[in-house]
């Protein structure tokens, strides 16, 4: 996808001082050898040498998910999806068992239960809620690290008799962090010393605005062991859905999420809770590095069905490998297209891992060599004053120097990162000089802000796209992320923020 001036050069078969005239002549400025050109430039200057130039599209060679329909107001309701969060042994396990058990004794088939990840709770009114059968946090993290937003509406459970406890804070932030509405489930009211109005209080003083205290938080009052108030829960999951009008296409190409992923004896299998379109026996799917045509089909009440459509959990058989959970779940058209997806992602995940090997042991040798350095000094030092430093000696050296001003790289890939970083290091003069603190492959990631800001750096992104919660991070921690993807104008912006931190002159 990109290119360096150089090997542009040696494609065209023409000298790169001659091909660094004419870029210069097409209007770009300030050519080196080594800087990195997009796609789409250097199909330009090739056209110019009369080359017709083939770009290998990345973007056509995955595949991706359909962008969200903008009016879903024609679209069909579907089951919630909903996650079970709060302290231990605050009843979390308790309350999925009822709510399983109960989802059983309604179906009219009654099948034998089996874990798969997820479960549908049919109601009397004809609507389904569906449970991630994962209680804890961290399920619903290590999901949303991967990238899987895959909760709608987290229920955080509080036992009565115990009221808010550390890991309710911590579920209370993590739901308001990704921003998922939440429903509190007042837990073990059977029980004697049950305080619901102390749990409401405490929620309040911790954020969740409760309904009872004018919020629109609702809290309902249940046991898991008697299962009181249980039809309650169901009835405001269901109300807060119709509020949040979650709709999707089943007519769509199939798209999900893998919860979780075995080996069996009857082959691979792996539950995926389809998120559009409907999932039928025969249709290819490809998840993280490995694919399936599926072969068959079964709930988590046992039974074999013919398709699934969106907001509905299916164990899928008739993967080559073992997915992942949290992979991604995507229809391809056909078997070639599963198997050409599959290769170019396991190439393209061995490209970055080399990328990232060689950045350590560039690392390695970075610290060797400046360790050698200040050995050196010292060696050098003590020989130079046998008897100890003279004061004025020792001074001298925290006194010279110019300002740095740091920086943080991160780029597509390994081949872009290094070239920045060359370009990068040499700015500045005896008075100011970039500073570069890492470099990395891949996007902007929460600890680059936290270190940027410590280092009160910048980030430069170069190529890669900034999560928006990451973008907010940043502009929340006042460190700036320069978003570039030809590298003369990084440079340019490196320059002129370089250049600020040059003392006025007088
Ligand atoms: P988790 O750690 O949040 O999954 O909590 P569990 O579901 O394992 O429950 C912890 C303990 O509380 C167990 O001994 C349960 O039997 C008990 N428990 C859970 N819910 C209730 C309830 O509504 N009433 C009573 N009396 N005990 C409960």
């Amino acid at each position: 996808e990109y290119i360096s001036v150089v090997n542009l050069a040696t494609a065209l078969r023409v000298h790169v001082d001659r091909l660094v005239t004419k870029m210069e002549e097409l209007g770009f400025e300030d050519v080196q050898n080594y800087h990195i050109l997009t796609s789409e430039d250097a199909s330009l200057i090739a056209m110019e040498y009369n080359f017709q130039p083939l770009v290998e599209d990345e973007f056509a060679r995955d595949l991706q998910a359909l962008p969200e329909p903008e009016d879903k107001a024609h679209l069909p309701a579907r089951p919630p999806i909903v996650t079970i969060m709060g302290h231990v042994d605050h009843g979390k396990t308790t309350l999925l068992d009822y709510l399983r058990k109960s989802a059983v004794v309604k179906s009219e088939f009654g099948g034998i239960t089996q874990h798969i990840g997820a479960f549908s709770v049919p109601l009397p009114s004809g609507k389904t809620i569906t449970f991630l059968d994962t209680p804890g946090h961290a399920a619903f993290l290590d999901m949303r690290q991967r990238g899987a937003n895959v909760t709608d509406i987290v229920v955080l459970v509080v036992a009565a008799d115990d009221s808010v406890k550390p890991q309710t804070i911590e579920a209370i932030n993590h739901a308001q962090g990704a921003g998922v509405p939440m429903i509190v489930a007042i837990n073990k009211m059977d029980k004697q010393g049950a305080a619901p109005e102390v749990v409401k209080r405490d929620l309040m003083a911790n954020g969740v605005e409760v309904e009872d205290f004018g919020g629109d938080v609702q809290a309902i009052h249940v046991s898991g062991k008697t299962g009181q108030g249980m039809e309650d829960l169901e009835e405001a999951i269901v109300t807060l859905s119709e509020m949040l009008d979650h709709r999707a296409d089943p007519q769509r190409q199939v798209e999900g999420w893998v919860i979780e992923a075995a080996t069996k004896t009857s082959g691979k299998v792996a539950t995926v809770l389809v998120r559009q379109g409907t999932l039928r026996i025969g249709d290819v799917l490809v998840a993280g590095q490995t694919w399936a045509r599926v072969r068959s089909l079964k709930t988590d009440a046992g039974i074999v069905v013919e398709s699934a459509g969106p907001g509905t959990p299916v164990e899928v058989g008739g993967w080559r490998e073992q997915p992942e959970a949290g992979d991604e779940v995507i229809q391809a058209s056909d078997e070639h297209k599963a198997t050409s997806v599959v290769d170019y992602r396991i190439e393209k995940a061995e490209r970055i891992k080399l990328a990232v090997d060689m950045e350590a042991i560039n690392e390695a040798r970075r610290a060797e060599a400046a360790k050698k350095a200040t050995d050196e000094e010292a060696t050098r030092r003590a020989e130079e004053y046998p008897d100890g430093e003279p004061e004025d000696a020792k001074t001298e050296e925290i006194s010279t120097g110019p300002t740095n001003v740091p920086f943080i790289i991160k780029a597509d890939v390994s081949g872009s990162a290094e070239a920045i970083l060359n370009s990068v290091s040499a700015i500045g003069n005896g008075e100011v000089q970039a500073q570069v603190l890492r470099t990395g492959v891949g996007a902007v990631s929460e600890f680059d802000i936290e270190h940027a800001a410590t280092a009160g750096g910048s980030i430069i992104n170069f190529n890669t796209q900034t999560p928006g919660h990451i973008a907010a991070l940043a502009d929340a921690n006042k460190v700036r992320i320069l978003n570039h993807n030809i590298i003369y104008r990084l440079v340019d912006d490196v320059k002129s923020i370089v250049s600020e931190k040059l003392a006025p002159k007088v």
